[in-house]
């Protein structure tokens, strides 16, 4: 089987998210379902350095406003085809948020769509997987068009983001007026990139079991709790994975000292590097909460915020790696300043302090609002650091909370908390504290964490599932 992929980002060309890690990771685990993939980018300036010999596949005389062509070439084991258009995607800054972003993401769908109806010799895919709202179109585009057409997937990363545009770009956007419709790309008065793909794609996934539930509710659906709703058994919540190469404690150069966990003592040298870097104190008994996130409200990390003094108070400290909201980002700063020695923050994005936090952390807390995988808890069980996770959507698929129960029949993987809050965040933290109190307890979670099969061997064998019923 054929399938090409169409997503904004794909690690490690372009990422700002999880959803660069799945484009990244899916194509090679799904090569041994026997899906050949090939990956449809925007050609930002970083993919199309990143390609070292391309080929033309394709051209295109007007894609929204000047001239384009589709770029074939190989990086990193991945068949990436991009889409050079300057006009488009030759731009300094961040990837989203652009004047034109209507017509920046419009360009992906339309030109999946045109590769699914056999613009590139020598690949027609069998099925076009649309990821996120920036590649809502490709599935929308198909659906419009003439003749014989691929089966079409849209995969549902975070449903916060949704692309929304004025009603006013139908045309301009090349979408048909019989596209207009409640039963199209019409959404609450604008064109729902989003919308438009959930509801005409042949399938829908979401990447946990628990999100795919919460999505089809009111309040989890974001405004598409009904549509989800009704799309009934096409949609369905396929857990991601993590590329447990780039994961793998055994093997990370980006380590003090590597690890397995058959020798978990090894980690005692990552914290010390750990503390070393951040400015914490070199105590190797304080129970040390790791953090790698985007500082948001999803995120939860107002809450932990909140919740410092009293881990501190508890002899804790705490590692944060994050950028986002400037309140939150002045929050943790803040903190650093105050209580020297127990927090250390680093605000901004750094690939291999976030490895160094994984491996030299004994806890990484998740405290998100909504999670619909979450990928931080997932390297968190590989490198045997324990998540303490908020009770929700992917977090909840995936940590086995230390009760009395799980430790007794040894299959604790980490510590969950429910409802997310201050109050039950500080509960867990707390029996953090207590499992801390015990290290062989504390041993025995660590070692049927790292036993939790994260990697992407059993989503790939669903995404291919999905595909062939796509197909069908
Ligand atoms: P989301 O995609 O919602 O931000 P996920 O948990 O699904 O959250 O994926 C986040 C990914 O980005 C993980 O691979 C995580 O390690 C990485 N990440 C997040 N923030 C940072 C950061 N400041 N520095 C390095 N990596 C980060």
């Amino acid at each position: 089987m054929k399938a090409l992929s169409v997503a904004s980002e794909i690690y490690p060309l372009v990422k700002t998210g999880g959803l660069a890690d799945v484009a990244g990771a899916l194509p090679g685990a799904l090569a041994t379902e026997g899906v050949t993939v090939h990956s449809l980018v925007p050609g930002y300036p970083a993919v199309l350095d990143a390609l070292p010999s391309v080929e033309e596949a394709a051209r295109f005389a007007d894609l929204f406003g000047g001239p384009a062509r589709l770029l074939a070439g190989q990086a990193f084991g991945l068949n990436v085809l991009a889409i050079e258009a300057p006009h488009l995607y030759a731009r300094a800054g961040a990837l989203y948020g652009h004047a034109d972003d209507a017509h920046r993401f419009a360009a992906l769908g339309w030109v999946a769509a045109e590769i699914g109806r056999g613009a590139v010799a020598g690949f027609v895919p069998d099925v076009v997987h649309a990821h996120d709202w920036q590649a809502g179109l490709a599935p929308t585009y198909l659906h419009y068009g003439d003749g014989r057409r691929p089966g079409t997937v849209m995969t549902v990363h975070n449903l916060a983001f949704q692309g929304q545009f004025p009603a006013h770009l139908l045309g301009p956007l090349r979408l048909p007026a019989a596209a207009w419709a409640i039963e199209g790309v019409e959404y609450y008065g604008a064109i729902g990139f989003l919308k438009a793909g959930l509801l005409l794609a042949d399938r829908v996934t979401t990447v946990s079991p628990t999100y795919a539930d919460e999505i089809r509710t009111d309040p989890g659906g974001m405004g598409l709790g009904g549509l989800l709703r009704a799309r009934g058994n096409a949609l369905r919540g396929i857990l991601n994975g993590i590329d447990t190469q780039v994961w793998d404690p055994a093997t990370d150069a980006n380590l003090a000292a590597r690890y397995d966990a058959s020798g978990l003592q090894s980690r005692a040298a990552n914290k010390t590097a750990l503390q070393a870097q951040l400015g914490l104190e070199p105590d190797p008994e304080a129970l040390l909460v790791g953090v790698v996130t985007r500082l948001t409200w999803q995120k939860g990390a107002d809450l932990l915020a909140e919740a410092l003094p009293g881990l501190f108070a508890a002899g804790g400290q705490v590692a944060l790696l994050g950028s986002g909201e400037p309140a939150l980002e002045m929050a943790f700063a803040a903190a650093a300043a105050t209580h020297t020695g127990r927090v250390g923050v680093r605000i901004g994005y750094d690939e291999e302090l976030a490895h160094l936090i994984q491996g030299g952390a004994d806890v990484i807390a998740v405290p998100s609002r909504f999670e619909p995988c979450g990928l931080t808890q997932l390297c968190a069980l590989r490198y045997g650091a324990l998540p303490l996770v908020a009770r929700v959507g992917g977090l909840a698929d995936t940590v086995i909370d230390a009760n009395e129960m799980a430790l007794a029949a040894g299959v604790a993987t980490g510590l969950q908390f429910a409802p997310v809050t201050r109050e039950a965040l500080e509960v867990a933290l707390g029996r953090a504290m207590r499992l801390w109190g015990d290290q062989a307890a504390w041993r025995q979670v660590q070692r049927n964490a790292m036993a939790a099969d994260v990697g992407w061997t059993r989503p790939a064998k669903h995404y291919a599932e999905v595909y062939r019923a796509a197909v069908g």
